[in-house]
């Protein structure tokens, strides 16, 4: 009953602001990718009235009820905010004393935060999500490997070298997946307008194998479970993260419903030695792996033009329903594991080139996974570059600032990455009319 009387009022209010050019993707909007919100105006273009405070309260509060049938031609979903996932226990995700990954990152990431004022912000709203249920792992993974995990979690044993396992790392684990659970599934049901999930992208885990510091890959949870759950029928996969995920590449590799797009340093140079050009995808999947190989040392520049050639024609010939990104900081210039040029205000750029094509192409729906980064001085300044991409519509990059300065002469490698694209495109011309 109350649904049917938010849905006259929409109706009602959309007949009210008819003319308004309060719609999102608005040519006239601020430049950043997003539309800026205007006051009613006449068809002669002369300002008539601004619509009242009592209308506006009444579309906040029914685009804040989460089962209400959005009508995005009112343009109100901007009035929804971006959803942070974090819980203290995603602190226990820590691989040890002399290990690259700690658990810290989420404290010291969150304090940042908290010092910049983003969860103050009415366009943010923190949210604590609840752990994975094992249900959740074996949507992705076998029986045989999840009971591994869980035993070596008992018996604190390590996976392999790289990767070691106790229940706290477990129990983190599964907060972290929780959380990227929460948020894509937010996004996705609209009852937020984007979202963040600190911690995720664990995208060197495959369905039996673990390893690289991941256990389960959430990135493919979290596209089951909307599968399962909310129908996704086109997922793309957009992974931004120094290294190749071959975890993902490997479980979507014949599954043309998921299209994944990864740039990273070449794998000659780097773990875990996958995401060459040829490796495009099998069977009805062929075509929907798509690997950009970046030499070691390109910079911001040939980052960013690669990111703009592959990614934004391939999605837009796609379509997906939602866009999911994976990766961190571990693409910074200062990273003690990689060897990518970026800095804090790239990552911004990175977030937001992603946040404007999803606002193009699906209804703004994107989820940022946010966890990667081996040098902890600089990971907090870049997830919050990272954070605030999504978040935060109005913000300009010049307030980005970077534990250490810009390199003087950035690394570039233009030409190098230039000659790669090329090459790719040949490659994905058969499967793809954009090249
Ligand atoms: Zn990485």
């Amino acid at each position: 009953m109350c649904k049917v009387v938010a849905c006259l009022w929409i109706t009602f209010l959309t007949d009210l602001f008819q003319g308004t050019d309060m719609a999102l993707n608005n040519p006239e909007g601020s430049g950043n990718g997003y539309p800026q919100r205007r006051g009613w105006r006449s068809s002669c273009g002369k300002r008539r009235f601004k619509y009242s405070d009592l209308s506006l309260e009444i579309i906040k509060y029914l685009t804040s009820l989460s089962w209400v049938g959005l009508p995005e031609q009112l343009g109100v979903r901007r009035h929804l905010k971006t959803c942070v996932t974090y819980h203290e226990k995603f602190q226990l995700y820590d691989l040890g004393v002399n290990h690259p990954f700690r658990g810290d990152r989420f404290v010291k990431s969150k304090a940042f935060f908290d010092e910049k004022g983003l969860f103050q912000s009415t366009n943010v709203v923190l949210m604590e999500p609840k752990p994975a249920s094992k249900d959740d792992l074996l949507k992705v993974h076998t029986e045989d490997y999840v009971n591994r995990i869980y035993r070596l979690a008992e018996l604190k044993k390590p996976y392999d070298i790289d990767t070691p396992v106790s229940s706290r790392i477990l129990e983190g684990a599964r907060f972290i997946v929780g959380g990227v659970i929460a948020a894509g599934t937010a996004v996705f049901e609209r009852r937020v307008n984007r979202a963040v999930a600190l911690g995720g992208g664990f995208h060197h885990a495959g369905r039996s194998y673990g390893g690289g510091f991941c256990l389960f890959n959430d990135i493919a949870i979290l596209i089951e479970h909307l599968r399962e759950k909310s129908n996704l029928k086109r997922a793309l996969v957009l992974d931004y993260d120094v290294h190749a995920g071959n975890g993902t590449s490997d479980i979507y590799y014949s599954d043309p419903g998921v299209l994944y797009i990864s740039l990273h340093q070449d794998p000659r140079t780097i773990y875990p030695g996958r995401g060459f050009i040829h490796e495009i995808g099998s069977g009805e999947g062929e075509g929907y792996n798509v690997n950009i190989p970046l030499p070691m040392r390109t910079g911001e520049k040939a980052y960013l033009h690669a990111l703009e050639e592959i990614f934004l024609p391939l999605a837009e010939e796609f379509k997906p329903e939602l866009i999911i990104a994976n990766g961190g900081s571990d693409a910074h210039f200062a990273d003690h594991l990689g060897s990518l040029g970026l800095t804090a205000k790239g990552f911004f750029k990175i977030s937001r080139t992603i946040t404007a094509a999803a606002e193009k192409i699906c209804g703004g729906k994107v989820v940022l996974l946010v966890g990667s980064g081996y040098n902890i001085t600089v990971l907090p300044y870049c997830w919050y570059a990272l954070a605030a991409g999504v978040a935060e519509p109005d913000l300009t990059q010049d307030v980005i600032e970077d534990f250490f300065p810009a390199p003087h002469d950035p690394w570039q490698n233009m030409k190098q990455v230039e000659t790669v694209l090329k090459k790719l495109k040949i490659v994905l011309r058969k499967y793809w009319k954009s090249f």
